[in-house]
C-alpha cells in the first residue's frame, strides 16, 4: 500500500521533491491543493506539471480514509464512519455549534477525532475498550478525519477534541505529527488553543505534553474522585494512581496557563454518590480545573446506566457550590456524541472482523 500524501509535513514533502529534482515551491502548491482547496485526486492539481503528477501518483495515494457511512443529519450531531486501507474502521463525530464545553468559543463546530483503532486501556464502561486494541492511527489518518469532515459537511471545523476511539497519549508521536498538520499555516491552520486532548491519565505523556510549546488543551477522564472508586472502572488507575496523576497535573499547571478540564461520567450507583461529588470538588479546586459532568451513555452489551436527572443535578450542585466551574448536559438524544467506538464496533462485527 502506497503511503498517503496527506501524511507529509511541509519539510517531508520538500525533501521528497528535492530527491525527485523538483523545485521546493511545489510543496506549497501541493499542500494548498490538499488542505485548502481539498482536491479529491492528484490529477486535479492542475498547476502541477503532468510529469510531477505522474510521479506523485506512483509514489502516494491521496487520502488515507474512505467515507462509508454517515449517521445523523446536517443540523444535528453527525457521526462519520471511515474505512482504512487495512479494512478497519474509525469514526469521527461532528457536533454543530456546541456550547463551550472544553474551553472553545460557543457557536463553533467541534469534531471529535479518533486516535487508534480500539483501545488497550479497557475502561469497563467504554465501547472502545470492549474489543481491545488493534492499532495506532498514523498522522494522515488522524488529521485526515478533519479534512474529510470538512469535505463532507462543506463547513470549516473550528474545534477539535481527541475524544473519539483510542487513547491519544498512547499514540503520542503520531498524534503530535497530526497536530502539526492541523495547526500549521500551510495545512489546516487551526489554532492549538482549539484542540483538546482527552486522556485516561497517562502520567509520563502528560509530563511530555506539558513541555510541548503549543497551547493545546488537556482534559482528564477522571470518572472517580478516589482511587477506590476509580480503579473499579479504570484499570489505568492501578498503574498511575491519583496521587501520581495529580502530581503530573500540578506540573502541567506550572507550565501552562489554560485551565484543565476534568471529565466525569455519571454512572448510577458506581461513581455518582454525593460523597464523590464533595471529593471531586476538592480535587478540582486544588488543580484549578473545571469539571464537565456527562451522564453516561448506555453501551450495548453493558449493564451501566445513567443516574436520574435529580441525582445528576444534586451532584453538579455540590461541585458548583464549592466554587468550581461545572457543566452538566442533561438533554437526551445525544447518545451519538459520546458513544465512542460504537458505530465502528457494529460495522466490524457485521463484517466478521470482530467476533
Ligand atoms: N481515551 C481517551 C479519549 C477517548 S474517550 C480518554 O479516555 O479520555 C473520550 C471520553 O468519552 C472519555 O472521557 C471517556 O471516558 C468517555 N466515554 C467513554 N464511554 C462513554 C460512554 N458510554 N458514555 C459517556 N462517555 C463515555
Ligand atoms: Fe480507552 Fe478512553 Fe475508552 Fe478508557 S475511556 S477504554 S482510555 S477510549
Amino acid at each position: 500500500m502506497l503511503p498517503s500524501l496527506t501524511g507529509l509535513s511541509h519539510e517531508e514533502l520538500t525533501s521528497w521533491l528535492k530527491e525527485q529534482g523538483e523545485p521546493a515551491f511545489r510543496a506549497n502548491q501541493i499542500l494548498d491543493w490538499m488542505w485548502k482547496k481539498k482536491a479529491d485526486s492528484i490529477d486535479a492539481m492542475s498547476n502541477l506539471p503532468a510529469t510531477l503528477r505522474a510521479k506523485l501518483t506512483s509514489s502516494f495515494r491521496l487520502a488515507s480514509l474512505t467515507h462509508t457511512h454517515t449517521q445523523g443529519s446536517a443540523d444535528t450531531t453527525r457521526k462519520f464512519l471511515f474505512k482504512l486501507h487495512d479494512g478497519r474502521y474509525v469514526e469521527s463525530v461532528l457536533i454543530p455549534a456546541n456550547p463551550a464545553l472544553y474551553g472553545g468559543t460557543s457557536d463553533r463546530r467541534t469534531l471529535c477525532v479518533s486516535s487508534q483503532v480500539g483501545c488497550a486501556y479497557g475502561c469497563k464502561f467504554c465501547a472502545s475498550g470492549l474489543a481491545g486494541f488493534t492499532r495506532n492511527l498514523d498522522a494522515s489518518e488522524i488529521a485526515g478525519q478533519v479534512l474529510a469532515a470538512e469535505q463532507l459537511s462543506n463547513e470549516r471545523v473550528d474545534n477539535i477534541v481527541f475524544m473519539g476511539m483510542g487513547e491519544p497519549l498512547a499514540n503520542i508521536n503520531n498524534l503530535l505529527a497530526a497536530i502539526n498538520l492541523i495547526t500549521n499555516e500551510k495545512t489546516l491552520h487551526l489554532g492549538a488553543r482549539h484542540l483538546t486532548i482527552s486522556t485516561s491519565g497517562l502520567v509520563p505523556q502528560i509530563r511530555q505534553l506539558a513541555e510541548h510549546p503549543q497551547q493545546i488543551r488537556l482534559a482528564i477522564s477522571l470518572h472517580g474522585a478516589t482511587d477506590e472508586i476509580r480503579q473499579q472502572i479504570m484499570p489505568v488507575n492501578r498503574k498511575w494512581p491519583l496521587a501520581e496523576l495529580f502530581d503530573a497535573l500540578d506540573y502541567w499547571n506550572s507550565r501552562k496557563n489554560q485551565k484543565l478540564t476534568l471529565e466525569y461520567i455519571l454512572i448510577e450507583n458506581i461513581n455518582d454518590s454525593l460523597e464523590q461529588a464533595t471529593i471531586l470538588a476538592r480535587v478540582a479546586r486544588r488543580l484549578h480545573a473545571k469539571v464537565n459532568l456527562i451522564p453516561y451513555n448506555t453501551v450495548e452489551g453493558l449493564e451501566w446506566k445513567r443516574p436520574n436527572d435529580k441525582q445528576c443535578r444534586a451532584f453538579r450542585d455540590i461541585v458548583k457550590n464549592a466554587g468550581v466551574q461545572a457543566t452538566l448536559r442533561l438533554e437526551k438524544g445525544h447518545d451519538i456524541d459520546a458513544a465512542c467506538g460504537q458505530l465502528r464496533l457494529k460495522q466490524e462485527t457485521a463484517e466478521g472482523i470482530i467476533r
